[in-house]
């Protein structure tokens, strides 16, 4: 695996793999890695015939800065993890690198910043869009993965590469999940044994709503379910909504459809975590 911090370096890899006519699969990701940003790793070997993975904790995404000081590094241990998993190259700029100085420009998704996590994490989302263009910009992936845990930052990525006519596709992985059910997350080691036996609360909160609205039973009662699991809990729910996965906006009546996902978010102490989980899959 060659690791570079350097735009002209990878460039130039880049631009001789594709003359070879080699294809480029991209897996951005903020490091402290685990299985499911391994699972990325694996679908784009699976696809393209060179993998590049980058690890950039990007600031402009981190609406709260102590956040962004307590978001976990293991570059070390990551190096090692994407050495072993078939990641060709590792792209690891450092600040100066990305934006020196630069922090002018900004995205505004529409609706799609405003609700669930745009509504908790204001600016989140821009951030997400210039860093993300920025490295497409820089790798010029034919594939780009990214997971369905953050389904809404799918789907604001779909819209970028559509709108701006990035010539890439992007491709989707599922959840990867522990054993009991907590979707697999850089923040949960930031949770200790205890912490991470009441985070489960969030997958099995997905659970029973997933089950009530498949007896039929209504979109209200579901959100009732979700909240009472709550009361009395260590955990602290943000929202629980019930969406289409297209454009995010609430499911009232029509809920039983194949779009459909239920998405939660909430906190174990100052440890923040999403999920979500399709009605009709995982
Ligand atoms: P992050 O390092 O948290 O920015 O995540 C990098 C990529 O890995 C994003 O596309 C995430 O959606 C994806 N990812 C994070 N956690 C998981 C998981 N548990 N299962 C699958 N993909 C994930």
């Amino acid at each position: 695996m060659v690791t570079t911090g350097s735009i002209a370096e990878i460039q130039a890899l880049i631009t001789q793999f594709k003359s070879e006519g080699k294809k480029i699969g991209f897996v951005p990701t903020m490091g402290a890695l685990h299985e499911g940003h391994l699972s990325l790793v694996s679908a784009a070997r699976e696809k393209a015939d060179i993998v590049v993975c980058s690890i950039y904790v990007n600031p402009t995404q981190f609406n709260n800065q102590d956040d962004l000081k307590k978001y976990p590094r293991n570059i070390d241990t990551d190096k090692s993890l994407l050495g072993k998993n078939g990641c060709d190259i590792l792209f690891l700029p450092s600040d100066e690198v990305m934006y020196a100085g630069r922090n002018t420009i900004s995205f505004d998704f529409g609706d799609l910043n405003k609700l669930m996590e745009g509504r908790y994490r204001p600016g989140h989302f821009s951030g997400v869009g210039l860093i993300v263009s920025k490295l497409f910009n820089i790798v010029l992936p034919n594939y780009a993965f990214f997971g369905q845990k953050d389904l809404q930052q799918l789907t604001i990525i779909k819209k970028l590469v559509e709108e701006l006519f990035f010539n890439l596709d992007v491709i989707t992985v599922p959840i990867k999940r522990e054993p009991h059910g907590l979707a697999m997350s850089s923040r949960n080691e930031r949770l200790n044994q205890k912490e991470r036996e009441e985070a489960n609360i969030f997958y099995n909160a997905l659970i029973e709503a997933k089950s009530i609205l498949t007896k039929g039973e209504s979109v209200s009662e579901a959100n009732e379910k979700v909240k009472a699991l709550f009361e009395d809990h260590k955990a602290q729910l943000e929202y629980f909504e019930i969406v289409s996965d297209h454009d995010l906006l609430p499911k009232t009546k029509n809920y039983l459809e194949p779009d459909t996902v239920l998405c939660i978010a909430g906190f174990i102490g100052d440890v923040r975590l999403i999920d979500n989980m399709y009605l009709y899959g995982n």
